[in-house]
């Protein structure tokens, strides 16, 4: 099932996850959602505050053109996509960090600079509740960081260098105004009906601005 996803400005983007216990059928059945969401929204990556939720829990699928040296080569051979992640964390970092243009589903058409490690060794439990663990590279350790980020509640608005902040700052806060009143509408509609919050709106506008 693809599920709505939170825009910044959504309060549920700046919490921090809670770790998982055990991978139960529920976590499942959300992996799969988050994965059929980030395939539908053309996403490489999604985090659970994406979609509303709070368990440490992340999903990413490079495309293998995308995860592979000039010559074709796998960066990260051996690596099956898409990855199901429950309480992923950093053991080891490289030293060399590196600029790269970022994009984030929850920042419709807004693009960043973010400087990061180019190769990190992670900890993860699987969709099996094994634990696992890879050094990645390229555009998977970017990714992979990005989405760790959104688990502890930090957006690329809060990595991106203060110049390219002041240039986004009108776009970030339209995008904010335009969540916020979204937020408020649908919280006055669930109020009547008496159900969750749920962002109806969210859909009709992300598919609106998408070219
Ligand atoms: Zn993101």
């Amino acid at each position: 099932m693809r599920l709505p996803l939170r825009y910044y400005g959504d309060p549920v983007l700046k919490r921090r996850a809670t770790p998982v216990e055990a991978v139960d059928e529920r976590l499942r059945r959300l992996a799969k959602d988050m994965i059929e969401t980030m395939h539908a929204e053309e996403g490489i990556g999604l985090a659970a505050q994406q979609v509303g939720e709070t368990v440490a829990l992340c999903v990413v699928d490079v495309p293998p053109a995308s995860d592979a040296e000039a010559d074709g080569r796998p960066l990260n051979p051996g690596l099956e996509m898409p990855m199901v992640m429950f309480n992923p964390r950093i053991v080891r970092a490289s030293a060399t960090t590196e600029p790269r243009e970022e994009g984030c589903l929850s920042f419709p058409e807004i693009r960043a600079k973010i400087t990061r490690p180019v190769e990190v060794t992670v900890r993860w439990l699987d969709l099996d509740g094994r634990q696992r663990e890879a050094t990645l590279r390229g555009l998977t350790a970017r990714c992979v960081q990005h989405e760790l980020d959104h688990l502890d509640g930090i957006l690329i608005s809060d990595r991106m260098s203060p110049v390219a902040r002041v240039a986004l700052a009108g776009r970030l806060k339209r995008l904010r105004r335009h969540t916020e009143e979204a937020l408020r509408r649908a919280a006055s509609g669930a109020g009547r009906a008496g159900g969750p919050v749920r962002s109806r709106q969210y859909d009709l506008w992300g598919a609106g601005r998408r070219p």
